[in-house]
């Protein structure tokens, strides 16, 4: 099976285009969560996932957008940013975001959006997160989201060390003989320093994942951002992937 791996899509919709004209077939899109938040086109883009054959997860800016939890952890954009969304989301999409769970466990892939041991808040950064995140999943292959950034860390023994490093486009990771935790990066709003976005194709039968990057009209989103009179510093930042 040929897998779009996507996370942090966070409402981009010429960014979630982009991605599918770039990846073309595949069988189905895992999704790792946060698919509304900072962005535009929150509703537009539910809407393109749900009609894929999908498996998906809630993020942290899903559970906000839904009311379920205390605003007072967002930052100020994020603040306002949410408060728009909630204004803009049909009740069909709602209603979508509040089925999604929190964790799936499937053929040895755990996918979660913050981590294993708390999969909304926590970010796995750090490879000292990393090591302590192994314990609280049995799969092999842990797939997480939320922090933007397209990184890989690789349980190195089973004394508590690990590798970590961010992967480049183009890269191919083998699958399934050391336990990992992989981050696709974000559709939406990366921060890596390349505004690209930001995806990856697992393929099943090989066991391999390919990253990859491609660009996107950041002008169109930046345009209704501004019609919309979201934060100026949400616009800027999509420019510069940070
Ligand atoms: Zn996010």
């Amino acid at each position: 099976m040929r897998c779009l791996i996507i996370s942090d899509i966070h409402s981009n919709l010429p960014a979630l285009e982009a991605v599918l004209a770039d990846v073309q077939a595949f069988d189905e899109v895992w999704c790792l969560g946060d698919l509304v938040g900072y962005g535009p086109y929150p509703n537009e883009c539910i809407e393109r996932i749900r009609n894929l054959p999908h498996m998906c997860i809630i993020g942290n800016h899903d559970q906000a957008a839904l009311g379920r939890i205390d605003m007072a952890t967002f930052n100020l954009d994020a603040r306002l940013a949410n408060v728009w969304t909630q204004q803009q989301l049909t009740s069909d999409s709602c209603e979508f975001l509040a089925a999604l769970p929190q964790s799936i466990e499937r053929d040895g892939f755990h996918l979660v959006h913050g981590s294993p041991r708390d999969p909304i808040w926590e970010y796995v950064i750090e490879p000292y997160v990393a090591c302590a995140n192994f314990r609280y999943s049995s799969a092999v292959t842990c797939l997480v989201g939320h922090s933007h950034l397209p990184l890989l860390f690789t349980l190195v023994d089973h004394r508590d060390h690990c590798d970590a490093r961010l992967w480049s486009p183009g890269d191919v990771i083998q699958l399934g003989r050391k336990r990992i935790i992989i981050n696709p990066g974000s559709v939406g709003q990366p921060r890596d320093g390349d505004p690209r976005a930001s995806y990856a194709i697992l393929d099943t039968s090989d066991m391999s994942w390919r990253c990859q990057r491609v660009d996107y009209p950041i002008e169109v989103v930046q345009d209704r951002m501004r019609a919309e009179h979201l934060s100026r510093r949400l616009i800027d930042r999509l420019a510069i992937g940070r």
